[in-house]
C-alpha cells in the first residue's frame, strides 16, 4: 500500500439484486467480488460504510400492488429484507477477515445493533465496517434515501452507487442504443432532466452536504474499478457532483 487513498471514508450502496438469484436470496458473483472489494478497499485504510437493499426478497410497493398489504406494512416488510441481505453480506466480509458490523435501523435486538450515529462512528473509527440495514427505519422511502443519510451522518466524502448500469445516461441505454453516457453531471441536472438514476432525495441530500455520488456497474467484472476508483482516484461510471458551480 503506498500514499493516502483518493478517498477516506465511504458510504457503498448495493442494490438487494446482487443477492438475486433462483430463491430470491443466493450469493452471486457479483456480491462475492464486491465483499472481495470492500476488504481491499478497506485493508488500503479507507473507512467502509454499506447501505444494503432488500428488492430481491421483497419491495413494499410490489406487496401492496399483488398481495394487497397496505403500503407502510409492505415497506415494512421491505426493510426486514435488506436485514438479511446485511447479515448475509457481513458473514461474507467475516470470512475475509474483516470486523463487519450491522446496524439497523429497526431494533432486533436478538440479531444485531440498534444503529445509532455515534454506535457507527465509533466502528468505522475502528477500522470496522459497518453494514446500515432496515433502510432509514421509515416506510415510504428507499435504500438509496437511507444511503444518502448515512453518508451524510457518517461524513462520508463520496457515495457509491452500485447498480445494473454503468452509470447515468441521457435516456436508457436498454430501450435506446443512442443513448449516451455522462462521465460527470451536477445534481442539479440529474433532477431538472428526471435521469431516475437514484432517488430525488438523496441526491438533494447529498447535493446539500457536498458529497460527490459515483454511479457504476456492480457486476463482478467492475469490482476492481470501483477499488481503483475509490482508492487510486481513478474515474470510473459517472460522477454525480456539483461541478463548476462549487
Ligand atoms: N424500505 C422502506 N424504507 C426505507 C428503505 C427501504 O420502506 O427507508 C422498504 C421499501 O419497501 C423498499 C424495500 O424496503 O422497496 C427494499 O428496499 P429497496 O427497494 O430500496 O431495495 P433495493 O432496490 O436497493 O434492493
Amino acid at each position: 500500500m503506498s500514499g493516502r487513498p483518493a478517498y477516506q471514508r465511504i458510504l457503498l450502496k448495493l442494490s438487494g439484486e446482487i443477492f438475486a438469484g433462483d430463491s430470491g436470496f443466493s450469493q452471486s458473483r457479483s456480491a462475492v467480488a464486491l465483499g472481495e472489494t470492500v476488504a481491499s478497499i478497506s485493508a488500503a485504510g479507507v473507512r467502509v460504510g454499506v447501505v444494503i437493499g432488500g428488492g430481491n426478497i421483497l419491495r413494499g410497493a410490489g406487496m401492496s400492488a399483488d398481495a394487497g398489504v397496505g403500503r407502510a406494512v409492505g415497506d415494512t416488510m421491505g426493510m426486514r429484507a435488506t436485514v438479511i441481505n446485511a447479515l448475509a453480506f457481513c458473514e461474507q466480509l467475516r470470512a475475509l477477515g474483516l470486523d463487519a458490523r450491522v446496524l439497523s435501523a429497526l431494533a432486533i435486538p436478538q440479531v444485531c445493533e440498534t444503529h445509532t450515529r455515534a454506535g457507527a462512528l465509533e466502528h468505522l473509527e475502528r477500522g470496522r465496517v459497518v453494514i446500515f440495514a432496515g433502510g432509514t427505519g421509515h416506510p415510504f422511502l428507499t435504500t438509496d434515501t437511507a444511503a444518502g443519510l448515512r453518508a451524510a451522518e457518517i461524513g462520508a466524502d463520496l457515495l457509491v452507487k452500485a447498480t445494473k448500469v454503468d452509470g447515468v445516461y441521457d435516456g436508457d441505454p436498454q430501450s435506446n442504443p443512442d443513448a449516451q453516457r455522462y462521465d460527470r453531471i451536477d445534481y442539479d441536472d440529474v433532477l431538472e432532466r428526471r435521469l431516475g438514476v437514484m432517488d430525488a432525495t438523496s441526491i438533494v441530500i447529498c447535493r446539500d452536504n457536498k458529497i460527490p455520488i459515483c454511479v457504476m456497474d456492480m457486476m463482478a467484472k467492475d469490482a476492481k474499478a470501483l477499488h481503483e476508483m475509490v482508492v487510486d482516484g481513478r474515474g470510473a461510471g459517472t460522477m454525480i457532483d456539483g461541478g463548476s458551480h462549487d
